[in-house]
């Protein structure tokens, strides 16, 4: 075995030589405490050693369930990187586990050889997944089973993603129905894993909430496809050298590919209990966070018990964290941690979560006041005692959750009519506005921000909300404060919010607008996703949230010479159909200008009965859906109908809505059916910002209802044709704006696509035309279009031309997957009513 002695690094050479600091834990409690000892100077103070048996930085564990659920990346959720350690000059020993701490010698032993001597020595070692007794849960080996997975660390996320990405595993048990628990079910549910929760407790988050509240919760659970099982054990895990199925005490077995155990957390103690430090449920310290009975040692997170108490959430230790800094630097010695009053404010499996105090009344004389509508999923439940709020659980809705956090904190005086605690019905409750909020309520309990760090952030500079945000952090936990976050920022910086620079970014991992993103790809000749995050992201980082607009850019810029990366397309355009809400597909086959002949209609009427089909609809763009098709039946219904894709799913051109037209009514004046099929062939399939969705009609009877397209084209008078633009009758209802009047089809279909291609080079990304018309005005789109004032009309028609030149319908992929998981199952989300049969 090597021993290596580590001595401070001479830094301060000349100086009294500093102290030895060294943390073991580097997980949000470790690392918190040093940000504090930093901040209160501690780097001249300390030379700081760190150890951690992760092999990474310190990072946000609150994220894991995000990133399980393909939200965010596993390389985002760092909060302290490599370098954070280097610069201030830290010296890390990542994946290194410390065995054994001397406490008389003051060293600590850890597992590569190391000896490592200090002054002051934290412990900061968290908790672990406990893994309850079960029969099968281990290998004769002494490791968890294969297909066996805690939910704790980075390593455990990605482990569970790999398993649950692979193609023959399709189910999975959740043990534990608690905060984690529903997490994992969640996450996994977005893998298109088929999930079953099992609890042991009489409902779900019984930790933080009451049966009436868990009612509610199964409710919006199950809504997402998650089956739940209360009041059951798992006694055994099925299968030899895998995972095959779970035991249940009293009901029958379940099979599965997957088991995530989540029921519940124990403190790391192992190494102060082999090291003679007290430890009772935890590591037991006093106020200042030190060790009982011990000098020079402290521990913080949740490894610590505190007059009796053990915490696992993370807003605990943030407050552990200001304390211990205080004493250990001598900052603040009269500093006392008295322990934490819980508010958790979470989103759960999707759902908004908020729980403090009691969760029903105790004593005869407790008021309850109680709020449920489950078809909604919204729950509200206040228990007051003596005129003070001692206990409150929302869920669902959460608007009201910084009052009633901070009438529970300090014991404000309640509003006479309790109502007003849940709902904004006037009256006092709805006076402790931003402003009435104390200066340490904390506003982000992931990563511990208080109203007084936010509003110092805006004092000190940082006037925009995403300023503020990445200044402090708040926000960036689970998102569920960013409201209160935006409300502090506004009210700090009394009115004068700055314009937040990203609002003009075209995707928000990219810091350029639209027109200096398009000259930099030119600039540059970057030709796929992956080549602008290397090439123009800062950091190089990818962003998940921006590849889909950055492929639609790049698609539109370079049509054939695009260089297509898959896991740049979101799922409609992986498997070219439209997702519904219960995660089966629709199929809608081309039928240009709502036009169909005898034998397409009875393929399609053929493959609708071969396939079982749920639903036969017609759209509202003229063209028959299929729906309720499995995305594994997707390639084998598309090869039965043997027609093209109706483009019913992507940001794209999708349809031309005709009337009957001159030929059959006797209204019309021009051919509506004829021209519409003619620019539906034309731009079948071309990326835009945002659907495209056109119609023709024969005569201003306007049946096709022209008026409220993205482009309505209208025959008039005279063999003429009026061309509108930016109309919109959905979510939003406007009528289109006169771009021409002219004289033959073969002007509509060139002024359409002269349109169409200024609209793709020049709006925002999900910027519909209904708002990009107006944004840029009429009078400039007829200029520029019509008139050619800017001298770019032949560009605009030689990219349009490009990008139908390099049409090909994808479906012609059908046979060829490009990936294996491209149409593997995918499980229903939710489950939809019957549809009733007239
Ligand atoms: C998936 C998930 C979701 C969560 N969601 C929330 C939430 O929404 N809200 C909330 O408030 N809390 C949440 N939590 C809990 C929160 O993450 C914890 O409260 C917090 O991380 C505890 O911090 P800690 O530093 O005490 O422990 P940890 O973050 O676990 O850090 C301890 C570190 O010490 C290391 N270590 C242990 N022993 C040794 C040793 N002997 N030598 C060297 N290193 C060692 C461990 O490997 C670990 O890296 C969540 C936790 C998980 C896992
Ligand atoms: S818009 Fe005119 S031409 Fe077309 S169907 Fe209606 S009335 Fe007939």
């Amino acid at each position: 075995m090597t021993s290596v002695l580590d001595r401070p690094q001479g830094r301060h050479s000349g100086a009294a030589p500093r102290r030895r600091l060294v943390v073991v834990g580097n997980g949000m409690a470790g690392a918190r405490a040093v940000e504090e000892v930093l901040a209160r100077g501690g780097a001249d103070q300390f030379a700081i050693t760190m150890f951690g048996d992760e092999p990474y930085g310190n990072y946000n564990r609150i994220m894991l369930s995000h990133v399980l659920s393909g939200e965010e990346s596993d390389a985002d959720i760092f909060l302290n990187a490599l370098s954070w350690y280097r610069e201030n000059s830290i010296t890390l020993h990542a994946g290194v586990r410390v065995d054994r701490i001397d406490k008389f010698t003051k060293h600590v032993f850890s597992d590569d050889g190391r000896v490592t001597p200090y002054d002051t020595l934290i412990i900061a070692t968290g908790s672990r997944s406990h893994m309850p007794p079960m029969d099968g849960l281990y290998t004769p080996g002494g490791s968890v089973k294969n297909g066996v997975f805690g939910f704790r660390t980075i390593d455990d996320t990605r482990r569970m993603v790999q398993h649950a990405q692979q193609e023959h595993h399709r189910r999975a048990v959740v043990i534990g129905g608690g905060l984690l628990g529903l997490e994992a079910a969640y996450g996994l549910k977005s893998h298109g894993i088929e999930v079953e929760v099992v609890h042991s407790g009489g409902h779900l988050m019984n930790a933080q909430m009451g049966p009436d509240g868990g009612a509610v919760l199964r409710r919006s659970v199950e809504a997402l496809g998650i089956r739940v099982h209360t009041s059951s054990r798992t006694t055994a895990v099925l299968g030899t050298d895998r995972v095959s199925g779970v035991s249940l005490r009293d009901r029958d077995d379940i099979a599965c590919d997957m088991v995530v155990v989540a029921a519940g957390i124990r403190p790391n103690v192992d190494v102060a209990v082999l090291s003679g430090l007290p430890v009772e449920r935890a590591i037991v310290v006093d106020d200042r966070l030190m060790v009982q009975d011990e000098d020079e040692i402290y521990a913080v997170g949740e490894c610590v018990q505190h007059r009796g108490e053990v915490y696992g959430l993370v807003a605990p230790l943030w407050e552990q964290a200001v304390v211990l800094a205080n004493h250990v630097t001598g900052a603040d010695t009269s500093a006392a941690y008295l322990g934490s009053r819980t508010a958790t404010k979470l989103k759960v499996a999707g759902v908004d979560v908020a729980s403090m105090g009691l969760h029903g009344p105790e004593l005869d004389t407790d008021e309850h006041i109680v709020f449920s509508e489950p078809s909604r999923g919204v729950f509200k439940s206040i228990v007051v005692r003596d005129n003070k709020m001692v206990g409150a659980t929302l869920l669902g809705d959460s608007r009201k959750v910084a009052y009633l956090t901070q009438a529970y904190d300090r014991g404000l005086p309640l509003p006479e009519e309790r109502i007003a605690l849940m709902f904004d019905v006037g009256g006092p409750g709805e006076d402790v506005g931003v402003a009435e909020l104390d200066d340490g309520a904390q506003v982000c309990n992931c990563n511990g921000v208080s109203k007084k760090a936010l509003v110092d952030a805006v004092k000190g500079g940082c006037t925009s909300v995403s300023g503020a945000m990445d200044a402090t952090r708040a926000g960036k936990g689970c998102g569920s404060c960013k409201l209160l976050v935006r409300q502090v920022v506004e009210w700090a910086a009394d009115g004068a919010v700055e314009e937040d620079p990203a609002a003009s970014y075209y995707v928000p991992g990219i810091p350029l607008d639209k027109p200096s993103l398009m000259a930099a790809i030119q600039k540059l000749g970057l030709r796929s996703v992956s080549q602008v995050f290397t090439a123009l992201a800062p950091g190089s980082a990818e962003d998940a949230k921006s590849k889909m607009g950055l492929a639609s850019l790049l698609k539109m810029m370079l049509a054939d010479r695009y260089i297509d990366e898959r896991d740049a397309r979101f799922i409609n355009d992986r498997v070219h159909a439209n997702i519904q809400r219960d995660g089966t597909f629709s199929v809608v086959p081309q039928m240009k200008g709502g036009v169909t002949s005898v034998q397409q209609l009875r393929r399609i009427a053929d493959v609708a009965e071969k396939h079982k089909v749920p639903l036969i609809k017609l759209t509202g763009g003229q063209r028959i859906d299929l729906l309720g098709i499995p995305k594994e039946d997707l390639p084998q219904v598309w090869a039965d109908l043997d027609m093209p894709s109706g483009y019913a799913y992507g940001k794209s051109f999708r349809t031309v809505k005709t009337c009957v037209g001159k030929d059959f009514c006797r209204y019309g004046t021009g051919d509506s059916t004829k021209l519409g099929i003619e620019i539906e062939s034309r731009f079948q399939g071309i990326e835009s910002p945002a659907k495209l969705k056109l119609a023709v009609s024969g005569c201003p009877r306007n049946c096709a209802e022209s008026l409220v397209k993205d482009v309505g084209v209208v025959a008039v008078e005279g063999g003429r044709w009026e061309l509108y633009v930016g109309g919109a009758a959905g979510a939003h209802i406007r009528k289109g704006d006169l771009l021409a009047t002219v004289d033959d089809p073969e002007e509509v279909k060139l002024l359409t696509g002269r349109f169409m291609q200024y609209y793709r080079e020049q709006a925002n990304w999900l910027e519909r035309t209904y708002a990009f018309v107006p944004r840029v005005g009429i009078e400039h789109l007829r200029a520029v279009i019509v008139e050619d004032s800017e001298g770019i009309a032949a560009q605009l028609d030689a990219a349009m031309q490009a990008a139908v030149d390099s049409y090909v319908d994808p479906w012609s992929e059908r046979d060829d997957p490009l990936t294996p998981g491209q149409f593997r199952t995918s499980l229903p989300l939710t489950v939809l009513p019957q549809v009733p049969v007239r």
